[in-house]
């Protein structure tokens, strides 16, 4: 399939010919449709894969699909992509990607990273009115809810990225803590190299029927 056939609107589409992806790579074959179709999934997913670009395209499409309804959201101290890392060089490759894939949305999505290691009060600028995607590191994230700069009530759709490292480099606590904090309505997406027993636990807990993607 190419990316046409796969469902993907003409401002994606335009841009991918720009940055010469020719055709998806077999993890975005198969994540890309789920996910528009609203599907929970697991997926086998080592970097490299494309797997970036799997679960950000279609995330950007029901966003602007969203914002050109005639129910656009209001951000208000919200967000409503939440985007899950287990560090911060990959919270700015994630934003960084995402942000190339919008260029022909034209502003109309905002995605904010935030990581910790450097000060918070940027990224609580960076956050006022709200995001429609956040890439962020879970202890970071925490700090960030807790001193109300942002909200994760409304949150549409949760990708956990690279689930095995976050967990490994012990983000359990934050995670369980984040978990709670979001609405049980959401589609949740879940990337992970490997799958040892506290990834499996998880996602028994938090995906609904998922579709499983292993390549
Ligand atoms: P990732 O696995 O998401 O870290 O992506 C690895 C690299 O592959 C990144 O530099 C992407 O820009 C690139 N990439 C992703 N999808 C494609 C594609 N379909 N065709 C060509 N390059 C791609």
């Amino acid at each position: 399939a190419n990316f046409t056939e796969l469902g993907l609107i003409s401002p994606l589409l335009a841009r991918l010919t720009e940055l010469e992806y020719q055709q998806p790579t077999p993890i975005q074959a198969q994540v890309i449709p789920s996910v528009l179709a609203g599907r929970d999934l697991i997926a086998g997913a080592n970097t490299g894969s494309g797997k970036t670009a799997a679960f950000a395209l279609p995330i950007l499409q029901h966003l602007f699909e969203q914002q050109h309804s005639d129910k656009p959201l209001s951000k208000g101290n919200y967000v409503t992509g939440l985007i899950l890392v287990p560090t911060r060089e990959l919270a700015k490759q994630v934003a960084d990607s995402i942000k190339s894939y919008a260029v022909h949305f034209n502003g109309a999505i905002k995605t904010v990273a935030v990581f910790g290691g450097v000060s918070a009060n940027t990224q609580m600028l960076a956050l006022r009115g709200g995001t429609d995607i956040l890439v962020a590191t879970p202890g970071r994230l925490l700090d960030l809810i807790s001193s109300n700069a942002i909200k994760l009530d409304r949150v549409k759709t949760l990708v956990l990225d690279e689930a095995d490292r976050m967990l490994s480099l012990g983000f359990t606590d934050e995670l369980s803590a984040l978990l709670d904090l979001l609405p049980k309505n959401k589609q949740t997406l879940l990337f992970s190299a490997t799958f040892p027993e506290q990834v499996q636990t998880l996602t028994q807990e938090l995906l609904n029927d998922p579709v499983e993607i292993q390549l």
